[in-house]
């Protein structure tokens, strides 16, 4: 007998169909003799319905507004999967955020879990009650509805888990396991049987949307055991059906490269002719810190005259907000220009084996070389290589790499 959390994400629940489906697979666990609590998402394109809904009013809108609307669709989905459940004799009942209660802080639109209180829910799965818990949604310190960042489900179902330690954590997703990249835009991509918290962790920040960044990491903190499968695909036999999320010295043969992300979410800004002066890095980057706009590549030009042009990239949804707050500091930072490109990319390659391997990087510039593609903003760490570069080419870029670092099945 285990302590499981199984967690079902968009394409999973996605008509009354799938969540009968969904319903079916947590019966088994069940009648395996497992303690099961449940995490949903909303029903695919439901949430990017509901974000749209709120960009159109406004641009600018009021982060704890569009927490009320999108928190909404997995709202649906855990009533809906509660009702499926118990129609074919599972006790089962729903749980929104804010009745676990699953307390984040205040960052409205993309907040960070502080704590969930587990007792409850312990108790009712010892009584054979299965939990649905409402994916992506908590509650802030203004006792109003918070949610996690896109694709903040994965983080629910994770912080669940070590709430309630479970055996395991299952994510049950429309892939069966995580591949060397995207398995929809390379058809050659390979499934792992295993990666590293460490590469999972570095391919999730630079966009591989199997698992949302702050999942992982909470995962490799909270020593979860993380797996993902598919929900379409029946899983017999003792082979392991999906992908484990493992440490790093479990993985026997360490490749240079294990995988390849891309992120058509970046928008490039420029802030032209500044003042290439002690405070200037922190006169930009500061208003917009304090607005929770994350910066990611940051690439400052040499000056000339004393003057300077910085170039970096955010996220695509942050960048109206960017624009207003730099456009009301211009004159602090006191610059002559603000440039920006929505119509970027940034692909990255991600392996540990990078720590002992030279040429790396190289390899990359020479393959989008030999595609023509122009490089705009390059970033490394220490096992992942990132350039950006026009959103058109996101495809192209990503197979060339695929094939230059011997991925290809
Ligand atoms: P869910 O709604 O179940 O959370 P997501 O769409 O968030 O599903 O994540 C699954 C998708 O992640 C897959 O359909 C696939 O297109 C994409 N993906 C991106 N990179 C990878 C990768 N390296 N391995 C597997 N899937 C990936
Ligand atoms: N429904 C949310 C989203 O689409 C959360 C999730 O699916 O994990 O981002
Ligand atoms: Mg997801």
């Amino acid at each position: 007998m285990a302590r499981i959390v199984m967690k079902f994400g968009g394409t999973s629940v996605a008509d009354l169909d799938r969540i009968r489906n969904v319903a079916a697979r947590v019966k088994r666990e069940v009648e395996a003799g497992n303690e099961v609590a449940v995490v949903v998402s909303a029903m695919s394109g439901v949430t990017n319905q509901l974000v749209k809904y709120c960009q159109d009013l406004s641009p600018l809108h009021d982060a704890r507004e569009y927490d009320a609307v999108v928190a909404t669709g997995e709202q649906v989905t855990s009533g809906l999967t509660a009702i499926a459940l118990q129609e074919i004799g599972v006790e089962a009942r729903s749980w929104q955020g804010w009745q676990i209660p699953l307390r984040t802080d205040g960052a409205h639109g993309k907040a960070r879990i502080d704590g969930i209180e587990g007792a409850e829910l312990i108790r009712r799965m010892r009584a054979g009650q299965v939990p649905v818990v409402a994916g992506f949604q908590g509650i802030g310190p203004d006792n109003r509805v918070t949610t996690l960042g896109r694709g903040g489900s994965d983080t629910s179902a994770v912080a669940l888990a070590a709430a309630l330690k479970a055996d395991r954590c299952d994510i049950y997703t429309d892939v069966d396991g995580v591949y060397t990249t995207d398995p929809r835009i390379v058809p050659r991509a390979r499934k792992l049987a295993k990666i590293a918290y460490e590469e999972m962790l570095e391919l999730a920040s630079v966009g591989a949307k199997v698992l949302q960044t702050r999942s992982v990491e909470l995962a490799m903190k909270e020593r979860v055991r993380v797996q993902v499968l598919s929900s379409f695909e029946e899983h017999t036999g003792g082979n392991l059906p999906g992908t484990l999320v493992v440490d790093e010295d479990e993985i026997v043969e360490k490749e240079m490269v294990s995988g390849i992300a891309y992120s058509r979410d970046e928008a490039k800004v420029t802030v032209r002719h500044v003042p290439d002066r002690p405070g200037i890095a922190a006169a930009i980057f500061g208003p917009l810190s304090a607005a929770n706009v994350n910066v990611d590549m940051i690439v400052q030009n040499v000056s000339a005259d004393s003057m300077t042009d910085m170039t970096f990239t955010i996220g695509r949804s942050d960048l109206a907000r960017a624009q207003a707050i730099l456009a009301a500091h211009q004159a602090e930072i006191g610059y002559a220009e603000m440039l920006t490109d929505p119509d970027v990319a940034k692909i990255s390659v991600v392996g540990v084996g990078m720590r002992s391997h030279a040429g790396v990087a190289n390899t990359m510039f020479a393959a989008l070389a030999s595609k023509g593609i122009n490089i705009q903003v390059i970033s490394t760490s220490e096992i992942k290589v990132s350039v950006l570069i026009g959103v058109e080419y996101t495809e192209l870029a990503v197979r060339a790499l695929h094939t230059a670092y011997g991925l290809d099945a």
